[in-house]
């Protein structure tokens, strides 16, 4: 469905997914007046802490599904594994924005692959079904590659690196051994990101280009601006761009790209949802991915999206949190905690932005 008329103060946005995204979402609309009802299934949901209902059940129980649709004017969702069934039957009551079909491109990467290939240049990228599919896949591919799982795959979590010669066996071994696709090793000098949004009535608004620093295959920082060309940066804003206008896109979205030596992009994957490295914006811009979502999703005007200072993200990962007391007594620093239960090594515990400061 879509959105007839904008949503009033006062009203409520359901989120499916009760994590950190979800809960920085709720804080952006309670800014706005604008109340949350946040639907997830049991489990440590940090986004219950700040919204004014929740529901705890599975995406699957369309009972709890059909009162939470009742109870909200829009639903949006912070990860990008909701289940299509869930999406599809939550669609049939109330607006969905992102719409399912900016799901179901981005939860199987050969299709978000085949998609994207349309707009930007994409790393060589084949199916790959079995062992024997491995060895053609890695001719059109060239060698060495990545095999990713199609589906499911986060932070690294599904994937190996594959060269010509290597064990097939044992590279599908490690990733599962589900469909996927083999995908050429790109010799990247930098990777960026774009975060994007659209309106309910097609306006788009793009925020300046983070570089995105990972460490065992987590965002460890986002410096902005990313230090890349002018020309590149433009580039990779118009990409995303028209990502979202060729989905019929509604709210924000992150669009992830590597930049060769000779400032190349290639698109890497879309997360149709706010996105790690935009969590900058919160402090370096005068509207936030997270009021930008709000907005988008609402029908309200989207905001100015222009950033005022310069800013590096830091992801506080497990034990890290732990500092929040020095962090918090740094200058120029804003620190971000998620109020989550328990701290795990690599965990996502919080994050903090740095205004006005260069990393070499
Ligand atoms: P993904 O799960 O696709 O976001 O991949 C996680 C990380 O693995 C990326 O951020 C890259 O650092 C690395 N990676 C993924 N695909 C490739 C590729 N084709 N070539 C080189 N590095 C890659």
């Amino acid at each position: 469905m879509r959105l007839e008329k904008p949503l009033s103060p006062g009203s409520t946005i359901g989120i499916l997914g009760g994590g950190q995204l979800g809960r920085m979402l709720a804080l952006a609309a309670g800014q706005l007046g604008l109340k949350c009802h946040i639907f997830a299934p049991e489990g440590d949901n940090p986004a219950f802490q700040v919204a004014a209902a929740n529901t705890v059940a599975r995406y699957d129980d369309e009972a709890a599904l059909a009162g939470f649709a009742k109870s909200v004017g829009v639903v949006t969702y912070e990860f990008e594994n909701v289940p299509a069934a869930t999406a599809a039957f939550l669609d049939r009551w109330v607006p969905l924005a992102p719409n399912a079909r900016a799901l179901e491109i981005s939860q199987d990467r050969l299709t978000e692959k085949t998609f994207i290939s349309k707009i930007a240049r994409v790393a060589p990228f084949a199916e790959v079904g079995s062992r024997t599919d491995l060895a053609t896949a890695i001719a059109k591919t060239g060698s060495p590659g990545v095999l990713k799982t199609r589906r499911l795959g986060y932070d690294g979590k599904g994937q190996t690196r594959f060269a010509a010669g290597d064990d097939a066996e044992k590279a599908f071994a490690a990733i599962g051994r589900a469909p996927a696709i083999l995908e050429g090793f790109v010799a990247f000098e930098r990777e960026i990101s774009v975060i994007a949004a659209r309106g309910w009535s097609g306006e788009i608004a793009v925020y300046d280009v983070p570089e995105n620093q990972h460490e065992n295959h987590i965002l460890r920082h986002s410096i902005v601006p990313a230090r890349i060309g002018r020309a590149t940066a433009e580039a990779a804003r118009d990409i995303a761009a028209k990502v979202v206008a060729a989905l019929d896109y509604v709210g924000v979205i992150g669009v992830e790209m590597f930049v060769t030596k000779g400032e190349e992009l290639l698109v890497n994957e879309i997360a149709p949802r706010v996105h790690n490295s935009g969590h900058w914006t919160i402090d370096a811009c005068a509207v936030s991915q997270f009021e930008q979502h709000i907005r988008a999703v609402a029908g309200w005007p989207l905001g100015d999206p222009s950033r005022h200072s310069d800013v590096v993200m830091t992801n506080l990962l497990g034990a890290e949190a732990d500092r929040w007391r020095e962090i918090a007594a740094e200058p120029r620093a804003c620190l971000h905690l998620y109020g989550k239960g328990e701290s795990r090594p690599g965990r996502k515990m919080g994050h903090v932005n740095r205004l006005g400061a260069r990393q070499g």
